[in-house]
């Protein structure tokens, strides 16, 4: 038996166990996957334990994404680029950090809007979820304007990405919004507001939605939010935060067992786990 685990903290609520257990059961594969609650103190410690033979590799949450980078030996491209890892491959005792968030994004935006090239995308949030999904569609939008209530967070994180990737993108405040997401063919919302149990909240008015755009919202709990339905009566495309969960968790899969992740059946069991979650 292989072991594979969460560590964040907290990570009661997570839906990873769910998804990777019923495809780690579909596929027959003698995996298991566990959370693991540690906090901020402990981290050097576990990631220690991680080294051991028993362990295929483990995701990492919130707040860990980025303090996990110099306890582990190396780190792929992505993650690199990201600044922040979510999944690590324990490779004989040498652990490998990858980022699956940033590839996760911009799959579901190929498949949800198609070719990305000309694209002009607004990203509203300026921590590691903007990062992430910024850096996924740099090499193919035609600009990106992230946008925050700190509006010099946002600017910073733009410069930081304009010099990696070469790409034309922009950082403002959320005052800016009317205008950007006027002049916008993609809207994603990076930020928690939202989220379960504040969920009549929305990152932006109603109004300033419009046909043509297509509304991402990373927020996957509730699957649909009071953004996307009122992108939806606005009569703007929309695509939820729960298939961003699984791709993300599809490809560490695909990273720890080498084998292709059952990505329907993974959406089946996180959508499930959710329901009872509020049930
Ligand atoms: P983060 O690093 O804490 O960044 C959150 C961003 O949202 C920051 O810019 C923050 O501003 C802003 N923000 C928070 N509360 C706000 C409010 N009330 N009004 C305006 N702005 C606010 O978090 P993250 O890791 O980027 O995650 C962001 C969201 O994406 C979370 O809901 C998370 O669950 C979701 N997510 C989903 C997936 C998926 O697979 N679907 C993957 C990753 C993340 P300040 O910096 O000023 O606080």
């Amino acid at each position: 038996m292989k072991l594979l685990y969460l560590l964040g903290y907290p990570v009661a609520h997570s839906l990873s166990p769910a998804m990777q257990n019923a495809a780690l059961r579909a596929l027959g594969l003698g995996y298991e996957y566990r959370l693991m609650p540690v906090p901020p103190t402990e981290l050097a410690a576990k990631v220690e334990e991680m080294r051991d033979i028993s362990v295929a590799g483990f995701n990492v949450t919130i707040p860990h994404k980025v303090a996990i980078i110099p306890h582990l030996d190396e780190l792929d491209e992505t993650a690199s680029s990201v600044g922040a890892v979510n999944t690590v491959v324990n490779m004989g005792g040498r652990l490998r950090g990858y980022n699956t968030d940033s590839v996760a994004s911009t799959r579901v935006l190929l498949e949800a809007y198609g070719p990305l090239g000309g694209c002009r995308a607004v990203i509203l949030g300026a921590g590691g979820a903007a990062r992430a999904v910024a850096c996924g569609l740099a090499p193919h939008a035609e600009s990106i304007t992230i946008l925050a209530r700190d509006a010099v967070k946002a600017e910073m994180l733009a410069q930081q990405i304009r010099r990696q990737k070469g790409c034309e993108i922009q950082g403002g405040g959320l005052a800016d919004a009317a205008k950007a997401i006027n002049n916008a063919d993609l809207l994603v919302n990076a930020t928690p507001i939202g989220m379960h149990p504040g969920v009549d909240a929305t990152p932006i008015e109603a109004k300033l939605i419009k046909r043509g755009l297509l509304v991402f919202d990373l927020v996957y709990n509730p699957e649909k939010t009071r953004l996307l339905g009122d992108a939806e009566a606005a009569g703007a495309r929309t695509v939820g935060g729960l298939r961003m969960l699984v791709y993300q968790g599809a490809e560490a899969f695909n990273l720890w067992t080498g084998r292709q992740a059952p990505v329907e059946l993974m959406i089946g069991a996180a959508s499930a786990a959710l329901g009872g979650a509020h049930a």
